[in-house]
């Protein structure tokens, strides 16, 4: 057999991921045989996975946050709203056979589509809102699509196509008026969020729950997703007895796991938070501001860049002929190329990109 190499960055520009941190890549080859699903045997990871909850936390504005270190975000996503699901129906009325209705999650339209598989594995309905001004949720659109069989009320922070902030505290108070959770999906963008002045977190509106991924901005080894719980109850939901393990449950959705993840998240962010995340965050937004200009002056549409990620219209032909040449790149649903701007992607690689550019156009 040939010996395959892996795709190396240079050319990637559309990837929500990137290369790990020197000291993330040593402690996920570190522990590699390690599984955190048995803390009992693997107890040095255990203590780790529980620093790294601990410092995402901190991240995301609550340092006594439950949580534990997931496969990725749409692990995350979905046990949040297995979480919704369990207490809407304990609460009562949610999905209540006896009232015919099956229950629901609404979200806005930009809303991840890990959703659509959270909601066909757990039994739920997916409704999404048509999205307001600027590609953001609009709680009010949202708020009609809520009724008595809606169990979770969703807000994006970091979209996956245009890098949008949802009215976070809005959708809050959206949820706590319905009685039901609150669910923050910031897996791309909670790294570079506490560097900004948005609203997003546990500290700014009543979140309940939190997805935030440290093998994406984090800068840590994959599979590493985060997902966080205002309180330890909240994530109880999720736990089953493990009858032939030392410990007495388990909340993760995978059984074994590996270890790499979860030490490589920790040492990511015991060597990045939170200095190194703030250069990262200032260093990328300049580069997508630079290539937002960039597009700009040769007149393709740009969406401005809130997040360090741009997107711009260009012609089909364009795109194809930048792929050809090497180029990573991928485009929205609408057709637009969207570049995102991951710790890999310097100034002096979009300069090559903005030269081949000028070549096709
Ligand atoms: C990437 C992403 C996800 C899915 O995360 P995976 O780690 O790919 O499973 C969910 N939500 C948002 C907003 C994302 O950007």
């Amino acid at each position: 057999m040939q010996r395959a190499t892996p795709q190396e960055f240079s050319r990637v520009l559309s990837s929500m991921c990137t290369e790990p941190h020197p000291a993330a890549r040593a402690a996920a080859e570190e522990f590699l045989a390690t599984n955190p699903g048995d803390p009992a045997t693997y107890e040095t990871v255990a203590d780790l996975e529980r620093e790294a909850v601990s410092t995402l936390g901190e991240i995301a504005g609550h340092p006594e946050a439950a949580g534990y270190i997931t496969s990725g975000g749409t692990e995350a996503n979905l046990q949040a709203m297995r979480i919704a699901r369990d207490r809407g129906m304990h609460g009562g009325a949610a999905g209540d056979p006896a009232t015919n209705g099956r229950a629901n999650i609404v979200a806005p339209a930009s809303v991840h589509f890990s959703f659509q598989k959270a909601a066909a594995v757990l039994g739920l309905e997916l409704r999404t809102a048509p999205l307001g001004d600027e590609y953001r949720a609009d709680p009010e659109v949202m708020a009609e699509l809520v009724d008595s069989d809606t169990v979770a009320v969703v807000g994006v922070a970091g979209s996956t196509e245009y890098g949008r902030i949802d009215p976070i505290p809005a959708i809050t108070d959206l949820a706590r008026e319905a009685g039901v959770l609150c669910h923050v999906d910031a897996a791309w963008g909670g790294f570079h969020l506490p560097f900004t002045d948005h609203d997003w977190q546990f500290g700014h509106a009543d979140i309940d729950t939190l997805t935030i991924d440290p093998h994406k901005l984090g800068q840590a080894a994959v599979p590493a997703g985060g997902l966080l719980a205002r309180s330890s109850s909240l994530l109880n939901e999720l736990a089953i007895d493990t009858p032939y393990l030392e410990s007495a449950s388990q909340a993760s959705l995978t059984g074994t796991r590996s270890g790499a993840g979860v030490a490589s998240a920790a040492a990511a962010m015991d060597e990045l938070w939170p200095d190194g995340y703030r250069e990262q965050a200032e260093r990328s937004q300049a580069n997508a501001d630079w290539l937002a200009a960039a597009f700009d002056e040769r007149g393709y549409d740009v969406v401005e860049p809130e997040l360090p990620l741009v997107a711009a219209d260009l012609p089909e032909s364009e795109f194809d002929a930048l792929r050809e040449v090497g180029w990573r790149i991928a485009r929205t649903a609408t057709g637009d190329l969207r570049v995102v701007c991951m710790p890999h992607v310097t100034r002096e690689t979009l300069r090559r990109f903005v030269t081949d550019l000028d070549r096709v156009e």
